[in-house]
């Protein structure tokens, strides 16, 4: 019999899609299995810097352990490890040093006001890990099990390295081809691992500054590539046009795409404008669609989505005293541009606007530069406890966010992690 014939034009989604899925029912393996975590403490651990050591700023202080996972394409997954933090083990030819066969996640683990630990969202991180993984040729990775060895990994080091209320600190799960073939192919080995890394505390005290990318300056993403996915191909060709708006005084490059200036992302942050629409008069807050895959699908992006829609909008499911005197407004996904942005703000229709991400958290803007001598002064009219200016929205999505994240409110978004130190 003929064999059954191969659909021609699978859609590129389709294929990462089905890709994962045969992954996944190779189950023949053994599959990642938290339950089979074992411990190796460190006695030798350093010392945790108090929060104003400049020591913070240079993002290359680790906790006492790491998390390891090895996988190979015979094996399956091996044990889950704890181990002290140190080198990992690979080769010069590794994949992954080669070929960018790399994904990752950022996420935090946050000391409440009620000394609890906690973690945001942390399954959905674990979902995104598991198609980032998969993108990128490397193993499915069960998002329920790689969840539980997040929570493992914060409850041994947390205790010691962050004891102090209403702090955070930055947790990096990442898979890595790991394996010795030079080769320009599917890799046949694989390294999960976890680690911990401590940032100073960070407030943006006057907005941010952004410098909209021109078409020297490549695109970030594009129809059809991986900009959806958080794989390691997507930032390095990046970095050096950030390191320019860095020289010229901007904080981050807001990417634009096509030669129409679709807005797409802030660095990497999602990026939301607060604008009068220009045909309806309506308040609206506005951010790029998921659907063409431009985009990543951030967790603070949603959570501001969805907060958003429940409490600010023209149909709260939530009715909150502190923002009632606020003018209700639409939620909107949709493409726009920076010549929209620009025609908001010379019309005065431009309200605020802010971007937002695990690692820079709700950062507003407070000035877009479009043109060499053109720019876009953007409202920020009020000013927060903490001191910084930003717009009201940003304001009250940016409190409500810490109030869940630091057990302010219990929520079902703040996952309160059980502590049992490196013992
Ligand atoms: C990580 C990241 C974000 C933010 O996602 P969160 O899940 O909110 O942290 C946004 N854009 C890009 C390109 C990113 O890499």
């Amino acid at each position: 019999m003929a064999p059954a014939a191969v659909p021609v034009a699978a859609a590129a989604s389709e294929l990462t899609v089905s890709a994962m899925k045969a992954d996944l029912a190779k189950s023949t393996k053994p599959q990642l299995d938290a339950s089979k975590l074992t411990y190796t403490f460190n006695k030798h651990g350093g010392v945790v810097p108090a929060l104003d050591d400049p020591i913070r700023r240079e993002h290359n202080s680790s906790t006492d352990h790491m998390l390891t996972v090895k996988w190979t394409e015979k094996g399956g997954w091996e044990a889950p490890q704890l181990r002290p933090y140190g080198h990992l083990d690979i080769m010069p030819t590794a994949s992954c040093i080669h070929y960018a066969t790399q994904a990752f996640e950022g996420m935090k683990a946050y000391r409440g006001v009620d000394g609890k630990l906690r973690l945001f969202r942390p399954d959905l991180n674990c979902k995104r890990m598991n198609l980032s993984s998969t993108r990128i040729a490397l193993p499915a990775i069960d998002p329920e099990q790689l969840e539980e060895l997040v929570k493992n990994f914060v409850s041994v080091d947390c205790p010691k390295w962050l004891p102090d209320a209403e702090t955070f600190i930055y947790l990096r799960p990442a898979v890595i081809a790991s394996g010795a073939a030079l080769g320009v192919q599917k890799p046949r080995e694989a390294t999960l691992f976890i680690i911990a890394v401590l940032f100073p505390p960070m407030e943006v005290l006057n907005g941010m500054r952004l410098l909209a990318s021109k078409e020297d300056m490549g695109v970030r993403a594009w129809p059809g590539g991986h900009g959806w996915s958080k794989v390691g191909a997507n930032y390095g060709p990046t970095l050096q046009a950030q390191g320019e708006a860095r020289e010229r005084g901007f904080d981050q490059i807001l990417w634009l795409l096509g030669s129409e200036g679709r807005v797409t992302e802030a660095g990497a942050s999602n990026f939301f404008v607060v604008w009068k629409n220009k045909n309806s008069g309506r308040l609206e807050l506005i951010t790029a669609p998921l659907g063409d895959k431009i985009i990543l699908d951030g967790v603070t992006r949603r959570s501001v989505i969805e907060l958003a829609k429940s409490r600010l909008s023209h149909n709260p499911t939530e009715v909150l005293k502190e923002v009632q005197h606020l003018e209700k407004l639409d939620v909107v996904e949709q493409s726009y541009t920076i010549d929209d942005i620009a025609e908001a703000y010379e019309s005065g229709r431009l309200v605020e606007a802010f971007a937002c991400g695990t690692a820079f958290f709700v950062a507003p803007i407070s000035y877009i530069q479009h043109e060499v001598d053109k720019g876009i002064e953007v409202p920020m009219n009020t000013t927060t406890a903490d001191g910084c200016k930003s717009g009201v929205y940003a304001a009250a999505i940016k409190t409500w966010l810490k109030e869940i994240m630091y057990g302010k409110v219990s929520h079902p978004w703040g996952v309160v992690i059980n502590e049992r130190g490196a013992q």
